[in-house]
């Protein structure tokens, strides 16, 4: 018997079993992928750390949880500063006074505000009800036909109207010339890859990999007093009140024969017709030098049966769905759902530790 069955060696799973074992409880991990991690997985080749999953940036303000995930690795000092291609033209994001000079020809802060006022003027937008209205709101016309629109429709699938607001406020906006793409107080890329703090967080605990929950559910449950589930929670429920929407994302990798490909880690592609969203070079996150790059581009596409679910779609109608999911999950006394796919939330890395501490602390 276990006290715990920990369905999933992702952050959120390891993070659980990790606090769980160190109060002295019997954990069971068990993972259908082959590996643990889940998707911060990085994987050595030619000497570069890939982000197996998409590329990964580990930033926070929260000093609780900086302090936490530094005791599993060591961060080097990356700051993530992407570069968006429009058509032959080139951008600095996120969005300030480099992005707004090389737009306009403008110099100032009280300039660059007074043309995105001009843009907007007419629309009249008091409260923003989706995507659409809130970018241009922030941004004025041009960035937003420029930068956001072609974007946002290829990774979502969805037209902008139809997209909430906060997904375009996960982005900084600021007038002043800082092309950092995050605010947070402490950022950077754990040294030697992220697999390692997954690893170290998992010591001395029993995993299953190649093990699949659902195919021996009922053997599983016997085994365990409680069950922490960070799975699909429609998938749990047998997609009783039909299937959540996800979005998935099909990496093409290249190992290319030349030192520098792109010169940098993250190269956006903002408009509809190419259609990948953007190019990833692994080895700048770790300021690599090796002789040989590794390159990532992302499709975005929706979601089905067998593929891997990356981003929950939280908009009207999936939050309306996921909440009555959330209702039955209420009632299976037994089981813990969390993380990304069991919580259905665009959950970045450090709210997902932060979310396992927390429960981890009312649990144990
Ligand atoms: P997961 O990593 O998905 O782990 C869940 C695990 O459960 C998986 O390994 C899965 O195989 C396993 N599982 C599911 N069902 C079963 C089952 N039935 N039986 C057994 N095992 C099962 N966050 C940032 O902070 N910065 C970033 O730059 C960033 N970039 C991202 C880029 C992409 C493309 C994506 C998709 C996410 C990104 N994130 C980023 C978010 C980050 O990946 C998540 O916050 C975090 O990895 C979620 O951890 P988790 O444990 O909740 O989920
Ligand atoms: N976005 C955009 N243009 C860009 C980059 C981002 O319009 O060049 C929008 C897009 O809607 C995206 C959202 O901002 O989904 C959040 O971007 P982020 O980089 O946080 O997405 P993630 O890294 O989670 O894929």
């Amino acid at each position: 018997m276990y006290d715990y069955l920990i369905v999933g060696a992702g952050l959120y799973g390891a993070v659980f079993a990790h606090e769980a074992k160190k109060r002295g409880k019997r954990c069971l991990v068990l993972e259908k992928r082959s590996h643990i991690a889940g998707n911060i997985y990085c994987e050595n080749v030619e000497g570069i750390q890939v982000h197996r999953y998409g590329a990964h940036i580990f930033h926070t303000s929260n000093k609780r949880i900086w302090d936490y995930v530094n005791k599993f690795a060591e961060f080097n000092n990356y700051i993530n500063s992407p570069v968006a291609v429009y058509k032959d033209e080139l951008y600095n994001l996120p969005f300030n006074m480099n992005t707004f000079s090389r737009m306009w020809g403008v110099r100032t802060p009280a300039e660059a505000k007074e043309k995105i006022a001009a843009q907007i003027a007419s629309l009249n937008i008091t409260e923003p009800r989706n995507l659409e209205e809130q970018a241009l709101s922030l941004v004025g016309r041009d960035v937003y036909e420029k930068l956001i629109k072609g974007y946002t429709e290829k990774q979502w699938g969805r037209p902008c109207t139809e997209l909430p607001a906060f997904i375009i406020r996960r982005l900084p906006l600021r007038f002043v010339y800082d092309n950092n793409y995050f605010n947070d107080r402490y950022q950077g890329i754990p040294i030697g890859g992220y697999t390692r703090i997954v690893e170290n967080m998992l010591e001395g605990i029993e995993v299953r990999l190649d093990t699949d929950y659902f195919a021996h559910r009922e053997e599983w449950n016997a085994q365990a007093e409680k069950i922490v589930f960070t799975g699909m929670v429609d998938e749990y429920f047998d997609f009783c009140y039909g299937s959540l929407q996800y979005r998935t994302v099909r990496f093409e990798e290249e190992v290319l024969d030349c030192e520098n490909y792109q010169g940098n880690a993250v190269v956006n592609y903002t408009e509809r017709e190419v259609p990948y969203t953007r190019i990833i070079e692994h080895k700048h996150f770790e300021f690599g030098k090796q002789p040989k790059t590794v390159i990532s581009r992302e499709y975005s596409t929706e979601w089905q049966l067998g593929m891997e679910p990356y981003y929950p779609v939280n908009d009207a109608k999936n939050t309306e769905l996921f909440s009555k999911y959330k209702k039955l999950a209420e009632q299976e006394k037994k089981v813990v759902f969390g993380g990304r796919l069991g919580d259905y939330k665009y959950y970045d890395m450090d709210k997902v530790i932060e979310a396992a501490l927390n429960t981890a602390e009312a649990e144990l």
